[in-house]
């Protein structure tokens, strides 16, 4: 079984094809951070028109690749929410107009069970039930995943997602977008405990988080340098200490309370070092991580959860961009 995975949920455009259920056969990526850091953030119009160029030279490009023509293909799996709205019908309307023009079926996947199966790509061994830490610059959630297609919400962010937090963090230290990976490359030799930010929510019985009192934390912190020089290694790696503290914290609360002790990550913050090594380095759970370029937003990931959706017996006669699509 052949399936076509198209992502652009945000600003990442993303065309993959597998074979059966995991099987790699071609993957690509446009990125368009370097268009969209100059205006410290995404632009939603500036995505839209954006996926408009890359997307089908990239389906052009993939089946080439793959030495197949789309009519050989048995589905296509495309991420129909939750994101961006105009960037979500480009994606979704490209894959109807191919469905028709090929004959092939069409299959809109949650994007969040995208992730949820990034660690999957590298890992026969991951069966449910497992918990599921998504970490991304929309969301923060552990989903416990009693079985494919049987998910469960054990909690999420009350405010800001941690790679928000991490995003509006570089931009207080006036650090490029996006902020994550300037911030643990800078962290690198700063001292993690040179400052004492509060470890939001750590000692509560919930399964919640909150990063956006650990923001404002940060903000005090520089401001007290008033204009002076700032030590910004050490506030990086302070900062970064305190978000993977808090995810941990979490992460382990949802292990006690479920008895599950097999945990994968999976978003953009699952590339952080730190949070890789802490996950890796606790021996109450086992860890499956992605690998590091599918922590974020990608195709391969669309196309394992529909592939997988179409073999449970899933159907949809009419896929439609949904960007506040959310629970799984
Ligand atoms: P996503 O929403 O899954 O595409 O991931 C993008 C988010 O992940 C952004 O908020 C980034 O700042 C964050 N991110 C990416 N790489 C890292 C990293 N190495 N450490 C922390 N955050 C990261
Ligand atoms: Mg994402």
């Amino acid at each position: 079984m052949l399936t076509l995975g198209i992502e652009t949920s945000c600003d990442d455009t993303g065309v993959a094809v597998i074979r059966n259920d995991r099987e790699v056969l071609c993957e690509f990526l446009s990125s368009q951070i370097k268009d969209h850091s100059r205006f410290g953030g995404v632009i939603p119009e500036f995505a839209a028109r954006k996926h408009l160029e890359n997307l089908l030279p990239l389906v052009d490009a993939a089946l080439r690749e793959c030495d197949i023509s789309g009519h050989d293909l048995d589905l296509i799996a495309v991420t129909r929410g939750p994101g961006l709205m105009g960037s979500l019908i480009v994606g979704v309307m490209t894959a109807r107009a191919l469905s028709q023009a090929w004959n092939v079926p069409l299959i809109g996947v949650n994007h969040l069970e995208g992730h949820l199966f990034a660690p999957l790509v590298d890992a026969e061994d991951l069966e449910p039930p497992f918990l599921s830490l998504i970490v991304s610059g929309g969301h923060t959630e552990i989903i416990c995943v009693h079985d494919f297609g049987k998910y469960e919400l054990l909690g999420q962010t009350r405010d800001d997602a941690a790679g928000e937090a991490y995003d509006k963090a570089a931009r207080i230290l006036g650090l490029k977008y996006p902020g994550g990976p300037e911030i643990e490359r800078l962290a690198k030799t700063g001292n993690p405990n040179a400052f004492d930010f509060p470890i939001p929510l750590k000692n509560t019985d919930k399964i919640e988080f909150s990063f956006s009192g650990l923001k404002t934390a940060l903000l005090w912190q520089v401001k007290k340098f008033d204009g002076g020089n700032i030590p910004v290694n050490d506030l990086c790696a302070s900062f970064q200490r305190a978000v993977t503290e808090s995810l941990m914290a979490k992460v382990n609360l949802a292990v006690k309370i479920t008895g599950i002790r097999k945990v994968s990550a999976s978003g953009g913050v699952s590339a952080n070092g730190a949070l890789r090594e802490a996950l890796r380095s606790d021996e109450r759970f086992r860890t499956w991580l992605p690998a590091k370029g599918r922590c974020t937003d990608n195709a391969v990931m669309i196309a394992m959860a529909g592939a997988n959706s179409w073999e449970r017996g899933v159907r949809m006669n009419d896929v439609m961009p949904d960007p506040s699509l959310h629970s799984l």
